[in-house]
């Protein structure tokens, strides 16, 4: 399988040299070259199988076919420290017509363990071939980096850096980051916000000296490999039923949505997808007016959703721009220098077709909790409810079975969760004595220059 950049500034690569660069030299953003078409199984699969159809697909010419399915196996078979179900991303029936897709099964309670577990080990597996070493540098408000810990830290060519805003992520995320005993997972609490500290992380990938002597990587979710691991679970369910389905996905990076839009052009019987988004609507009045435009964030009860600039979307629009670099290039030009762009009529009409997106406040948010645990019995996280509130409002309008997805556990945000139901949600055994465990974090100034020096020093 050969992938492309967004902006056609470099050569086609294959899927090592795509996990391993992460974002593509010419600032763009890897896509496959074409849409490999997975069909219809012919008996129920487990979803390590399906894993192994979709991914085997990404990984053509890069990894043999037992090299692949010796990751997986090691990756989603039930343990103490990672997937705690065999099925991986159980689907709950809620109503005749409703069902919820857990994705928080893994270590950190939240969907980005269904990459990150993968990713870990797809970094592991590549530097024990080469002897390399790289060195992974990521900004987080919370979710990110604990992912990125508990998925690198077994990779022992990787020595890992998480720059966290100092006291701002809950409890429950930071003790995630700082209880981890591992020699190569550094927690960063950085005096700062969560800007400062991203900024901190592009200005280490733009200085090339120092980029280049300690082989930078990112774990975010520009990286393909993590896109590819998030498909498997809309094919595996998409699959499971008989008929067309429909998903509603909380989102505001714009990665967990695009992947089941993947999944649909991969050949996956899917119907429409609905993006919900929290008060940082971006996404929202992208999809009613034409117009992307940036606002400032806001801090809301999902915080994972607090973004501005949804950096999956760039691949998404090359799509609908027909594949053609150039005027995507100008189109995301002219959004970094104006702050907005705008598509025409037509090329909406398409994204309509195949999206809906529908907005939900931190009232509202509290309310759907409130609702959805009267009703069904059943506790949500913030950021499903979010999801939730968007069926709500559609439920009368889609056709067919739906999916929502609960992206986090309840009681990863216990507060939220408690003030609307009543009831305080209780942490997976696995975790139940990370209030007890020891911490270990290092607290730094706001400036690159001393989280440069930390790194050199370590
Ligand atoms: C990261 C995250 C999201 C948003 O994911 P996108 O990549 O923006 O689609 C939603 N909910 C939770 C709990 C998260 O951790």
């Amino acid at each position: 399988m050969q992938y492309i950049s967004t902006r056609g500034g470099v050569p086609a690569t294959d899927f090592t040299g795509v996990l391993m660069e992460g974002l593509a030299r010419d600032g763009g953003l890897y896509v496959p070259a074409s849409w490999p078409q997975i069909a219809r199984p012919l008996k129920p699969q487990s979803y390590i199988e399906t894993a192994m159809q979709v991914l085997g697909a990404f990984t053509k010419g890069s990894l043999e076919t037992a090299e692949l399915h010796q990751i997986l196996e090691n990756t989603y078979t039930p343990r103490a420290d990672g997937f705690s179900t065999p099925e991986v991303t159980p689907l709950v029936k809620l109503d005749d017509n409703l069902s919820v897709l857990e994705l928080f099964h893994g270590p950190t309670i939240a969907f980005k363990d269904v990459a990150l577990q993968l990713l870990g080990r797809l970094f592991d597996n590549q530097l024990k071939k080469t002897g390399q070493k790289i060195t992974i540098v990521g900004a987080t408000s919370g979710d990110t980096g604990s992912a990125a810990i508990e998925g690198c830290r077994h990779a022992a060519g990787a020595d890992i850096y998480i720059l966290y805003p100092n006291n701002r992520p809950s409890e429950v995320q930071r003790r995630q980051m700082t209880t981890v005993d591992a020699p190569n997972v550094h927690a960063l609490a950085v005096d700062g916000n969560f800007d400062d500290c991203q900024a901190i992380v592009k200005q280490l990938f733009n200085d090339p000296d120092f980029r280049v002597r300690h082989n930078l990587s990112a774990v975010n979710s520009i990286n393909w490999a993590r896109i590819a691991a998030q498909v498997v679970y809309y094919i595996h369910v998409a699959y499971s039923y008989d008929q067309p389905v429909n998903f509603v996905v909380p989102t505001g990076n714009f990665g967990n949505v695009y992947a089941a839009y993947v999944a649909k052009n991969m050949g996956a019987p899917i119907k429409r997808l609905v993006v919900a988004s929290n008060r940082n609507d971006i996404l929202t009045r992208f999809f009613e007016t034409g117009t992307m435009r940036m606002a400032d964030v806001e801090a809301t009860l999902s915080p994972s959703m607090d973004i501005q600039v949804s950096s999956n979307f760039e691949r998404l629009l090359f799509d609908v721009l027909g594949r053609d670099s150039a005027a995507l290039s100008s189109t995301m030009g002219s959004f970094r220098s104006t702050g907005e762009f705008s598509l025409g009529t037509d090329t909406m009409a398409t994204l309509r077709g195949l999206f809906t997106a529908v907005r939900c406040d931190d009232i509202t948010t509290s309310e759907t909790i409130a609702a959805t645990y009267k009703k069904y019995g059943y506790t949500i996280d913030p950021h499903t409810a979010v999801g939730m509130h968007a069926y709500n409002v559609l439920k009368n309008e889609l056709e067919g079975p739906v999916v929502t997805l609960a992206c986090a556990h309840p009681a990863k945000f216990p507060h939220a969760v408690e003030s609307a139901t009543g009831v305080r949600p209780t942490l997976p055994a696995a975790l139940a004595d990370l209030y007890e465990r020891q911490e270990r974090f290092t607290i730094l100034p706001n400036s690159a220059d001393a989280v440069r020096g930390f790194i050199e020093k370590a």
